[in-house]
C-alpha cells in the first residue's frame, strides 16, 4: 500500500518568497523584522533545499554556488564585531546547483566555488531556519540583463517549486540608502509619500500580475527614488517570474525601517 502521506508531500508546490532584508543588524537583533523572518517559514512546509537570490551577488553573469559547504560571507563594513562572528553553516547542494544550471542554461549559467552565502541570504535564513540544516544554493543576478530578462530567468525556475525547493529572493521594495542614512543621522524617521506610494503601487501590480505596470513603475520618478541602483529591486522580479499568474500572494511582513526602507516581504502561492 503506498504511503499516501509521503505521496501527497511530494506533490506540494512550494511557494516563492520575496523577503525585504534591510539592515545586516537584523541578523543578530531581535526586532519586529527578525521576528517576522522567524514566523515566515510557518506559512508553508519544510523545503528539501533553498535557492536564494540575493541583491548582494550582483555581478556580470549568472552563477550558482556549487560548494558542498558554502562559506558565510560578511559583505559589509562598519558593523559591530558580533555580526562578523555569525556563521550560517547550512550545507550547499551541488546537485541542486546543477539542476538550476540546467534550467538557466540559455543564460550560460555556471557553477562557482568562490562565493558562498552573503548577508542578503543568511541574515534572513538564520531566523527562518535557525538549525541551518536545509541545503542552500545561491544564484547571482546578472547586472547586464534587462528587467524582462530577470523575470524570464525567474520563470525558468518554476519547476523547482514542484521539486520541494523553496525560492527565497532577498532585496527591498524601497531601498534608498542616502535617504535612510540621512534620516538615521537626524534620528527622526518619517516615511516619505514617494516611498509609501511606490511600495503600494508595486503590490497592486504584483497582485494583478500586470508585468507592464510593474516594469513601468521602476521607470517613474518614484521608482528612481526608490531604487537609485537596481540591485535590491531585481530579486523581486525573480520571485514574480517564478510565480504563476493568478496565484494569491500575501505580505506577512510590512512596514518601513529607517523611514524609507521598505521591509515588506511577500509570499506568492502560499495556502
Ligand atoms: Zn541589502
Amino acid at each position: 500500500m503506498p504511503d499516501r502521506h509521503v505521496e501527497s508531500r511530494e506533490q506540494v508546490t512550494m511557494p516563492v518568497v520575496f523577503v525585504g532584508h534591510g539592515s545586516p543588524m537584523n541578523a543578530i537583533e531581535e526586532n519586529r523584522w527578525s521576528r517576522g523572518f522567524s514566523n515566515l517559514a510557518q506559512n508553508f512546509g519544510r523545503p528539501r533545499a533553498i535557492l536564494a537570490i540575493s541583491a548582494h551577488w550582483y555581478v556580470d553573469g549568472t552563477f550558482l554556488t556549487g560548494n558542498q559547504h558554502p562559506q558565510t560571507i560578511h559583505d559589509f563594513g562598519g558593523f559591530p564585531e558580533a555580526l562578523y562572528q555569525v556563521r550560517y553553516p547550512a550545507p550547499g547542494s551541488p546537485e541542486v546547483a546543477e539542476r538550476v544550471r540546467e534550467l538557466l542554461a540559455a543564460q550560460g549559467a555556471t557553477l562557482r566555488l568562490d562565493w558562498g552565502l552573503d548577508h542578503g541570504t543568511w541574515s534572513v535564513l538564520r531566523w527562518m531556519y535557525p538549525d541551518a540544516d536545509i541545503p542552500v544554493v545561491q544564484l547571482s543576478i546578472d547586472r547586464r540583463l534587462e528587467e524582462r530578462e530577470h523575470i524570464a530567468n525567474g520563470s525558468c525556475l518554476k519547476d523547482l517549486r514542484k521539486e520541494g525547493i523553496l525560492i527565497v529572493a532577498s532585496g527591498n521594495i524601497v531601498h534608498n540608502l542616502r535617504d535612510a542614512f540621512s534620516q538615521q543621522r537626524t534620528g527622526r524617521f518619517t516615511t516619505p509619500d514617494w516611498a509609501r506610494q511606490f511600495d503600494e503601487a508595486v503590490v497592486n501590480a504584483l497582485e494583478t500580475y500586470r508585468t507592464d505596470s510593474l516594469l513601468a513603475l521602476s521607470a517613474t520618478a518614484q521608482g528612481r527614488m526608490a531604487h537609485p541602483t537596481p540591485d535590491h529591486w531585481l530579486p523581486l522580479l525573480y520571485a514574480y517570474g517564478a510565480a504563476e499568474e493568478g496565484e494569491p500572494l500575501n505580505s506577512p511582513i510590512v512596514g518601513f525601517d529607517w523611514g524609507s526602507l521598505s521591509m515588506r516581504s511577500i509570499v506568492f502561492g502560499s495556502r
